[in-house]
């Protein structure tokens, strides 16, 4: 017998057409280079991709070509992950914190044919230029500096549409975008998107016991749209048609704050450094900004217990999520389910830094090597997923079969634990663990800890040979200005919280921890600088 249903397929014009029909007058807010605001409605946007579209396909893009962008969280960013995918291009984000070299291989690896690039990013684009062979360069015109010779002004670009744009069919497997991982070794890896799974994607993301975001939200979306589309968040915005509030560059707390405040920001999302500033700030001026309740997604690294239970004192609403590129990225998010609400607060905080549960059609498993781990909450295992938004392969790039299982689940790299209720908690990169005396050590829990001393701003544990035990725990710890603490004062305060053989013999102070260029703490370089510890 066969269904009686409809076969649409899911494709990103549905979503930029009921944009533009049913919520023409939800604003669009970016803040400009020059910290101006650029303040435009759903309608402007609508007419605006539609005219890119066209303007791309005028100029000779064929389906499944890509188009790079090199860009800030602005409008016209937002036009380009509209009006690139319907025309049936490829939305290739460019990770504007790499290094040249890295972003010119991953455009010749990626065979892009257009790049957007703001003018405010033309510096990079000349850094690069020589490096790459890119057919046709469009400049965003930000910053009113005239746009160089030899190139095309985006806005001259977009006036070369006519109005007269019907979308392609595109069948929903056709490409939507690509973006390559950070990996900290080795080289960048592609991950294609396909309109199906963004559009899966953000049906899930915007659900209530997700991200729960609705058509009245305000939504900032600090993390870059060159770091995994921006959580794909973007597109669950248009999708809902709420008001999008783009901070452009400036990423300080101070500038988030100010938005948060004039544009009555609800919902925002980033990496935990970027909240660790906006906390500072508002610890330093309690009274400054007139903020409304907001949720504030936290993913890309753990987002320490501390650090939740400080905003909740601003009413201020920390939700933990994990994802991955090849994810989509979203895989987890820990809200307390209805049947745990009268465990006690200290529970309840533990549950909100987990890193939750995971999110409708991701299927998650913890694999060690007697197979799948149970639901205890403490036998650890490789966090493996499987989902309609979960990457199948890597492009052009056979040679990392590896990290599928033979029956089709990627292996996610990170080691986790996951309790009865289906709370998954990340103990570590599986390079990151550290096995001492045979036994394993979780640097994320240590950090964690660490992390909730009132003087440490941030810590970082990484595993360095030792010659009985061989490897033991070492922490790097950047402490608050002003700020003071012993190592032994440190071991004190975390000897109640963690077993014994945990407490790190060696605590150093530095200046600050290294990162990778989406923020997350550069463990190998420390694990270089550190490496030849004298464990006198
Ligand atoms: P990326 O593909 O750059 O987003 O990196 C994905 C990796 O970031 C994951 O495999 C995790 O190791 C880490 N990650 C992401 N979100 C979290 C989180 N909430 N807690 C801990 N680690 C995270």
């Amino acid at each position: 017998m066969l269904s009686t249903m409809m076969h649409t397929p899911l494709t990103l014009s549905h979503l930029l057409e009921r944009a533009g029909t049913l919520f023409p007058k939800s604003e669009i807010v970016t803040r400009m280079p020059d910290k101006s605001i650029h303040r435009y409605t759903y309608a402007d946007f609508y007419r605006r991709a539609r005219a890119l579209a066209e303007a791309l396909q005028r100029a000779g893009l064929q389906p499944g070509d890509r188009v790079a962008t090199l860009s800030w969280n602005t409008y016209a960013h937002l036009e380009a992950y509209f009006g690139i995918p319907v025309a049936g291009g490829v939305l290739h984000t460019l990770n504007l914190r790499l290094h040249p070299t890295d972003i010119a291989y991953i455009i010749n690896h990626a065979e892009d044919r257009f790049l957007i690039v703001d003018d405010v990013l033309l510096k990079l684009y000349e850094a690069i230029k020589g490096h790459i062979n890119v057919e046709k360069v469009i400049v965003v015109p930000l910053s009113g500096q005239p746009v160089p010779a030899g190139l095309t002004s985006y806005e001259d670009f977009l006036a070369t549409a006519t109005g007269d744009f019907s979308y392609p069919d595109l069948p929903e497997d056709a490409p939507l975008g690509m973006c390559y991982t950070s990996g900290t070794t080795g080289h960048p890896k592609g991950v294609v998107y396909s309109h199906r799974s963004t559009i899966l994607h953000s049906l899930g993301s915007a659900l209530p016991d997700v991200l729960n975001l609705a058509q009245r939200d305000v939504l900032t979306p600090v993390v870059p749209m060159f770091h995994v589309m921006a959580w794909g968040l973007p597109f669950t915005g248009v999708m809902v048609g709420c008001k999008l509030a783009m901070p452009g560059p400036h990423l300080d707390a101070v500038n988030l704050l100010d938005l948060y405040e004039s544009e009555q920001v609800t919902k925002t999302a980033g990496v935990p450094t970027i909240w660790m500033g906006v906390l500072q700030a508002l610890q330093k001026e309690p009274t400054r900004w007139k903020l409304l309740p907001m949720e504030m997604v936290v993913g890309g690294s753990a987002a320490p217990e501390a650090m939740i239970r400080a905003f909740d004192a601003f009413n201020l609403t920390v939700l933990h999520a994990w994802g991955m590129t090849e994810m989509s990225p979203l895989g987890t998010v820990s809200r307390v389910k209805g049947n745990l609400a009268d465990e006690d607060a200290d529970t309840a905080y533990a549950r909100r830094a987990s890193q939750g549960i995971s999110v409708p059609l991701v299927d998650v498993r913890a694999m060690n090597e007697n197979g799948a781990v149970p639901w205890d909450g403490t036998t650890m295992g490789e966090l493996e997923v499987r989902g309609p938004w979960v990457a199948a392969s890597y492009f052009k790039l056979e040679s990392e079969r590896d990290k599928w299982s033979a029956d089709g689940w990627f292996r996610t790299g990170d080691v986790v634990t996951i309790d009865a209720e289906g709370y998954v908690k990340i103990t570590d990169r599986t390079k990151d663990l550290i096995k001492s005396g045979g036994e394993w050590i979780s640097s994320l829990d240590l950090e964690n800890a660490l992390m909730g001393h009132p003087a440490v701003r941030e810590a970082a544990v990484i595993a360095v040979a030792h010659p009985r035990w061989d490897e033991r725990p070492l922490a790097a710890i950047v402490l608050k200005e002003g700020m003071s603490v012993s190592a032994e004062e440190l071991r004190d305060f975390l000897a109640p919280k963690v077993a014994k053989f945990w407490l790190p013999d060696a605590i150093v102070f530095v200046e600050e921890i290294p990162r990778t260029s989406t923020g997350k703490f550069l463990k190998s370089q420390l694990r270089d600088k550190f490496k030849e510890w004298s464990w006198e």
